[in-house]
């Protein structure tokens, strides 16, 4: 284990740390050991692995007109939590409560997705009532086996603490209401020594409606907890070392990153390093907690720690390298461009109208251009919204053309050292070069500890792999 024993902390688990029978032990036993070290023990939990997707894809297909998928999913639930039931909860008496509370939740999921059948439609709304219910289902179960080791626990809903707006689907937190509701629910729980285990990503709105943080959202419920009751310290425990140098899906020999400044992280998050959700950073930072990336698997491993500052001897130039796939770039040009006033503010409006969200600004230097990433599933609606807000300017031709280009991806390299070493972005063209990829766009993140750049998607594997040899090879000063 890590060593240290703060006096309040959350530890939050992710889906593969709670996927298997044997992971839940293993989740369970490092819970156990914390809890002899730490008086005030929260842990948030997600869902089982692969139960937020299942759930979402079965609503999806219920909103098609199609009750088979949602039918096999309700088996695949029963099952898959049968399972660690079985295994874990010998108590007769436990395993029964237990198969009843998740057995009424999965006959939500049905009712919840006949319902979207009956209507053809899965509102956001109706896609949160949904997709909460996995993890409503594995804080019985985590409960019920740390009850069975003889810890005293007690799930709680998030719904109960985390305050949202109605921006279902990614809902936004209200900061005091939430910390007024944790401080009352959680403190009285902590009191009597009893470890609440909490549900990761849902929330609700004031009224009591049921809302999502996002995908992955169960690293920022812990942020939030941990930022409002406060605690010492927030561990987000997941299925790697830590932060890498890069994914280790993509690249084999990355390896894990001892120490981290928050704008780093924050920049791998915001740029496609799925360890930790983005929206996890700033309310840590805001509450002056402390915040580390630790392995289920490998609980001796110290993992990552974020810092706020790094000795300048200890800055890398390049510390780790990212990517987003499944995007498209759209492009605005024209040389009668320069002369149209507003036009970058009425392209910006002209999406926002869209609901859609930029993931990367280029533009070209001579104002001839602006190029924006965008989602691929987005761009061909963008581009009509684009067409239609410039339609006099493409008439008159000082807009040539609005046109979105195929499947792309955002590759982006971190690191605080960048902010006072000329020609990084040199020896990062370069390295590319060498190996024949191909960039088509560029920007450099506000915060100077990063350069993102758009390849073609094919070109994903060799790009990332090629930057990694430079953060092996460059990293430190
Ligand atoms: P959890 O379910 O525990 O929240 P996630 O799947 O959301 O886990 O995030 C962990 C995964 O993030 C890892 O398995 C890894 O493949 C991926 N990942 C992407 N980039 C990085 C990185 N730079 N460092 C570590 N892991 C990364
Ligand atoms: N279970 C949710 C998801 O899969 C939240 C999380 O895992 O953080 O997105
Ligand atoms: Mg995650």
């Amino acid at each position: 284990m890590v060593g240290s024993s703060p006096q309040t902390l959350v530890m939050k688990f992710g889906g593969t740390s709670v996927g298997t029978p044997e992971a839940i032990t293993q989740t369970a036993q490092i819970i156990q050991r914390q809890r002899a070290l730490t008086p005030r023990l929260i842990v948030v939990t997600s869902a089982l692995s692969g139960v937020t997707d299942l759930l979402l894809n079965s609503a999806a297909a219920a909103a098609r007109g199609d009750s088979n998928t949602y039918n096999q999913a309700v088996q695949t639930l029963r099952n898959k939590h049968e399972a660690a039931l079985k295994a874990l909860i010998p108590d007769r008496a436990r395993q029964e409560e237990i198969r009843g509370a998740i057995t009424l939740l999965i006959l939500d999921f049905a009712n919840l997705c006949q319902a979207i059948g009956v209507l053809g439609e899965a509102t956001p709304r109706a896609l949160d009532a949904v997709a909460s219910l996995g993890e409503r289902m594995a804080v019985r179960l985590l409960a019920g086996v740390l009850e069975n080791m003889n810890v005293s626990a007690q799930y709680v809903e998030a719904t109960r603490l985390i305050v949202t707006d109605d921006n279902f689907q990614s809902a936004n937190p209200d900061i005091p209401a939430t910390q007024m509701a944790t401080r009352a629910v959680l403190n009285t729980l902590l009191d009597q020594g009893v470890v609440p285990v909490v549900t990761g990503f849902a929330g609700a709105t004031r009224s009591g409606v049921t809302t999502t943080l996002g995908r992955g959202g169960s690293d920022y419920t812990a942020a939030l907890i941990g930022a409002t009751l406060p605690a010492d310290e927030v561990w987000i425990w997941t299925d790697v070392d830590g932060v890498m140098t890069a994914d280790p899906r993509i690249v084999p020999g990355a390896t894990t990153i001892e120490e981290l400044t928050y704008r780093e992280v924050s920049e791998l998050a915001y740029a496609g390093a799925k360890v930790l959700h983005p929206k996890t950073i700033r309310p840590v930072i805001e509450a002056g907690i402390g915040l580390r990336v630790l392995n289920t698997f490998n609980p001796d491993c110290p993992g990552t720690r974020l810092v706020s500052e790094l000795p300048v001897a200890d800055q890398h130039i390049v510390k780790s390298v990212t990517a987003i796939r499944g995007q498209s770039l759209v492009t605005l040009e024209g040389r009668g461009m320069l002369g149209v006033p507003g036009v970058a503010a009425r392209t910006f409006a002209a999406i926002a109208a869209t609901g859609t969200s930029i993931t990367l600004i280029s533009q070209a230097s001579s104002e001839q251009a602006i190029c924006l990433a965008v989602p691929v599933n987005t761009a061909e609606v963008l581009v009509s919204a684009l067409q239609n807000e410039f339609y006099r300017e493409i008439q008159r031709k000082d807009i040539d053309r609005v046109w979105a280009t195929g499947e792309v991806v955002i590759v982006t390299v971190v690191g605080e050292g960048m902010r006072s070493t000329p020609g990084v972005a040199g020896k990062v063209f370069s390295a590319l070069g060498e190996k024949r990829v191909n960039v088509i766009a560029i920007a450099q993140g506000s915060s100077e500890v990063s350069i993102s750049f758009v390849i073609n998607a094919e070109d994903i594997r060799t790009a990332v792999q090629t930057l990694h040899d430079l953060v092996i090879k460059e990293g430190a000063r």
